[in-house]
């Protein structure tokens, strides 16, 4: 697979409507930002580790959006221009702990708990129909399309880049639509966005 290695991996939390409901929590006014850090990357086939401090390990199918020049302060109606490449993303997370965090460096953060596929330039893919499809051991967990983001990738790369400088390579994963659910030692996790692939790991028990 190609190699991705972004200076950081900005993530997007509560931007689906029933999956903010299903964790209890409100749609944010704004986006709700946080990192997971590069080494927590793994790509297809790579096995997902599951901690033992943790007693529950979620997938989360989410949309990855590849920069592909560096962003600074961009408005939304700019937003695709600096969009390279799109790519599968698990968004694993201990959910556990991250109740119990304020913070959720260490939830997000494991090594192995940020699954890519590989990623497809933006002009290969239809982006007026992006879905993502979650899929452990073969049955469906999520099924989401873009259209039902409260924030847009646009305005997500607007938003973020007010804030920060979005570096060539960066990894912005758009949030995970309802459905989460643990993962079980012995699992295989599939995320697939149509039209553009899928990544599908193993889960272990660490
Ligand atoms: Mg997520």
């Amino acid at each position: 697979m190609k190699q991705i290695s972004p200076s950081k991996i900005v993530c997007v939390g509560r931007n689906y409507a029933k999956h903010a409901a299903e964790l209890g929590g409100e749609v944010p006014d704004e986006p709700l930002i946080f990192f997971k850090p590069p080494s927590s990357l793994i790509g297809e086939g790579e096995p997902i580790v599951m901690p033992p401090i943790s007693k529950r390990v979620d997938f989360e199918g989410e949309i990855g959006v590849l920069i592909g020049k560096r962003a600074r302060k961009v408005s939304a109606s700019e937003g695709w221009s600096y969009v390279e490449a799109l790519v599968p993303v698990n968004d694993v997370t201990a959910r556990d702990l991250q109740n119990i965090d304020d913070q959720w460096a260490r939830a997000k953060g494991f090594d192995t708990f940020c699954a890519v596929g590989v990623p497809v330039p933006l002009k290969q893919v239809d982006r007026s129909s992006l879905a993502v499809v979650t899929r452990v051991n073969g049955i469906i967990k999520q099924e989401g399309d873009a259209a039902d983001m409260v924030f847009d990738i646009p305005t997500i790369i607007e938003y973020i880049s007010s804030i920060m400088t979005l570096e060539p390579g960066d990894l912005v994963a758009t949030g995970t639509p309802d459905g989460v659910a643990p993962l079980k030692d012995g699992d295989v996790v599939e995320i697939e966005v149509a039209g553009v692939g899928s990544v599908r790991n193993p889960v272990i028990q660490g």
